[in-house]
């Protein structure tokens, strides 16, 4: 065994979140994303079958677990997200032309012979809750329709910016107080699969206020799924409520390809700044999602535009940064799970600047473990060592934003492991939590020998409990490895 202590500048601490699809769902590839540093899979419930769901949930497991690498699984269940249905042919849009919605109770999406096109939307109120007007986004904003008419079911709209519009799009109607419910049937039928695949993460799209995730809290409760939340705001509602937001869930993702349509554009980076910050301060963790690689859908480089972007996420300190078409449809999938992986481990390297504590977190637990951490920073080349059974001790130290040092955490749970891959600067492992605490700490730097991850004469704080008289009490201790 080598005795020249690590450095522990060689680990990646912001996590990968990649999205499933056409072009990564093979065995061959999952291999790939998983060995080449991935962290968490995300299944988008837009365009996901529950047959699909199944096979590709039960493959992730079973590559992982072959490669020695368990990743965690999100599903992102839509909420109360406007699409138009089925089109039989794409339609062409034309700047001037009309072209109607249509909220016809179970009618299919069509395209009829008439003059007058139109396309069903999943939004039965549509008609009332839109003015004469107001503008339709439609295929992520790509699409611009202004409101002409109303009238029974059916809006009439002139299109002003030219767009092709296939199956199932995504519609935004921005400033519009949409009147749906946050967990909708079909979210409830999507999570019942998630549960009974054990899925690590829901992520529920379009969080507007606390309750939607109360909402989604008691439903797993009521499951008995320890499945845990991430909130994605994607409008101007989660945006005014974001403090409420924060503190209701488990995660955060700054959905910004909502976002940028739902509020001006030119608002978007102070907002992702303010959630971040928020996020730091209530000790939760936080991803940035979309177009952080969008051009390598086609091509094998990024712009420098994305570099700075994701450099950006980076030295904002989120946990995790997500890949969407990139993963799902990209023709270089793999390449863009290597640029993150570099272009963080850059930025990570630079970003040697402590954080102030959080704002929030104030209890004596999380003053022992902030107390921890600045005892890392302070010598730089330790690493934190700690034992989670359900990784809130992990959440806790991830939180306080090390600076150089990365966090092992052990867990007795495989659920909890994964469920750790979302934290910043977490490194979990499995392996049994004995009664006694001493013996614990022993067979855990064993288990860090043994995955090469520390040697000899390295240094370790340990954030655990120990034994007085019979009773356990927290304790940071200062260890060797010998
Ligand atoms: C987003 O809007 O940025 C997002 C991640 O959500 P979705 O991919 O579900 O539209």
């Amino acid at each position: 065994m080598s005795t020249t202590p690590h450095t522990f500048a060689e680990f990646r601490r912001t996590k990968i979140i990649f999205t499933l699809g056409p072009a990564t769902e093979s065995e061959e590839m999952l291999e790939k994303l998983i060995v080449g540093g991935a962290d968490i899979a995300r299944l988008n419930m837009a365009h996901a079958t529950h047959d699909w769901c199944r096979a590709v949930i039960r493959r992730i497991r079973a590559v992982s677990a072959r490669v020695g690498r368990e990743i965690a699984i999100m599903m992102d269940i839509k909420g109360p997200e406007i699409r138009t249905g089925d089109v039989a042919q794409p339609i062409r849009l034309e700047p001037g032309q009309t072209f109607d919605f249509t909220v016809r109770p179970g009618g299919t999406s069509q395209e009829s012979s008439e003059e007058i096109r139109s396309v069903d939307v999943n939004y039965r109120d549509l008609v009332n809750d839109i003015k004469i007007g107001d503008t339709v986004l439609v295929d992520n904003g790509l699409i611009r329709l202004e409101v002409l008419e109303k009238k029974d079911a059916r809006i009439r709209c002139r299109v002003l910016t030219q767009g092709e519009l296939k199956s199932r799009r995504h519609i935004n109607l921005p400033g519009v107080k949409v009147n749906l419910p946050s967990f909708t049937e079909k979210d409830r039928a999507d999570t019942l699969v998630a549960i009974d695949e054990g899925v690590d993460f829901i992520a529920l799209s379009f969080v507007r206020e606390a309750a939607d995730i109360e909402t989604l809290r008691e439903f797993l409760r009521q499951q008995k799924s320890p499945a845990r939340i991430i909130a994605k705001i994607e409008d101007q509602s989660a945006i005014t409520n974001l403090d409420e937001i924060v503190r209701a869930t488990d995660s955060l993702m700054v959905a910004r390809g909502d976002l940028g349509i739902e509020c001006p554009f030119e608002e978007l980076p102070s907002i992702q700044r303010r959630a971040v910050q928020c996020c730091l301060d209530y000790g939760k963790s936080v991803i940035i999602a979309t177009h952080m690689l969008e051009s390598m859908i086609t091509q094998p480089m990024p712009t420098r535009a994305e570099i700075t972007d994701v450099a950006n996420a980076v030295h904002e300190r989120a946990d995790c940064v997500m890949l969407s078409g990139e993963t799902t449809v990209g023709r270089y999938p793999i390449e863009c799970v290597g640029i993150l992986e570099k272009v963080a481990r850059r930025v990570e390297s630079e970003d040697l600047t402590s954080l102030p504590d959080p704002a929030h977190l104030r209890g004596d637990k999380h003053r022992l473990l902030a107390a921890a951490v600045h005892l890392a920073n302070e010598m730089p080349g330790t690493a934190l060592l700690t034992f989670t059974r359900r990784g809130y001790m992990a959440e806790g130290i991830a939180a306080m934003r090390p600076v150089s040092a990365p966090i092992f955490a052990m867990t007795n749970s495989i659920e909890t492991l994964r469920q750790m891959r979302i934290l910043r600067s977490v490194e979990p492992y499995m392996m049994p939590l004995e009664s006694d605490p001493n013996d614990t700490i022993e067979k855990a730097i064993s288990v860090l020998v043994r995955a090469g991850r520390v040697r000899i004469g390295d240094k370790l704080i340990v954030v655990t409990d120990i034994l007085s008289h019979d009773r356990l009490v927290d304790s940071i201790q200062l260890r060797p490895v010998r």
